[in-house]
């Protein structure tokens, strides 16, 4: 084969771009296969040639919760792996690896990214969403203080569900957008169905029901905070403490998933605190995890 032909056939232009691991897979004697979300380019997936030998040029490069810049051959046929050539790693995490809690907030976080993307379509603001809330896990794990970790994933998946156009309506009503105070009968907790949205007036919430949609109730006080968290904007009193927040959050999100990741069961092998009768305030931190 003639030079030309072999550079004519070789002609992808390689690309560069922020990256964030999305999964990690041994391949063959010493390469490594990675999935990575991209600033601008998407989902890609890669083939890093060797990455297992001593002397790789990605020793210590490819690893869990870092900004990396990449640059890679993307392959010729659709849905075959592209060549990954260089690695640089841009901004190190190191404080997951130190905390437990944030470790599997951050796991969980990088799970349902991968989710989220595993059919290749990317919703825009994705990879910076997952950057700010490793970055937020990075620094209370390093620092001591800040957020916890259930708090600081509460509010990514909330944020998430609101990036993916499936924010549940936490304040007004999801059928008729009308103000949904709680039915008689019910104090504190207003008429929510996931598969309906979110939120319901006591007139659509009866509706619903009536054919044959499930409905439940959630404390008030938790869609409150969580719209707050969803929508950026700081309540000036702590409620709703975030174990809450989070079994809100994470059921939701895992139901339009379809999927609950490997990791979520950690957050929610407790019984749903927000089920009717539960108590309002679990002890922080108390259970075992
Ligand atoms: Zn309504």
């Amino acid at each position: 084969m003639s030079r030309a032909r072999r550079t004519g056939r070789r002609g992808r232009p390689p690309v560069t771009d922020g990256a964030l691991l999305l999964r990690r897979t041994p391949y063959g004697e010493s390469s490594l296969v990675v999935h990575v979300l991209t600033r601008s380019s998407g989902r890609v997936e890669l083939i890093a040639k060797g990455a297992h030998r001593p002397k790789s040029r990605f020793c210590g490069v490819l690893d869990w919760f870092d900004t990396l810049s990449l640059e890679w051959t993307p392959s010729r046929t659709p849905g075959e792996l592209g060549t990954l050539r260089t690695g640089q790693l841009m901004r190190r995490r190191r404080g997951p690896t130190r905390d437990l809690g944030a470790y599997r907030a951050a796991q969980t976080m990088i799970e349902l990214v991968d989710l989220a993307t595993r059919a290749g379509a990317v919703e825009q603001g994705t990879f910076e969403l997952l950057e700010r809330g490793l970055d937020a896990l990075d620094r209370g794990a390093t620092s001591g203080a800040g957020p916890a970790p259930a708090l600081v994933l509460a509010t990514f998946e909330l944020r998430l569900l609101r990036v993916l156009g499936l924010e549940p309506a936490l304040e007004r009503c999801a059928v008729c957008g009308e103000p949904a105070p709680p039915p008689d009968g019910a104090q504190g907790r207003a008429a929510f169905s996931t598969q309906a949205g979110g939120r319901l007036c006591p007139k659509h919430a009866a509706e619903l029901h009536a054919q044959g949609v499930r409905v439940g109730t959630l404390p008030v006080d938790v869609l409150e905070r969580a719209a707050e968290l969803a929508g950026g904007r700081k309540s000036g009193e702590k409620r709703a403490d975030p174990e809450r927040l989070l079994d809100f959050a994470a059921r939701f999100l895992d139901h339009h998933l379809e999927s609950r990741p490997r990791s979520h069961a950690h957050f929610l092998a407790a019984p749903d605190r927000n089920r009717r009768g539960a108590a309002p305030t679990a002890p922080p931190r108390a259970r075992p995890r």
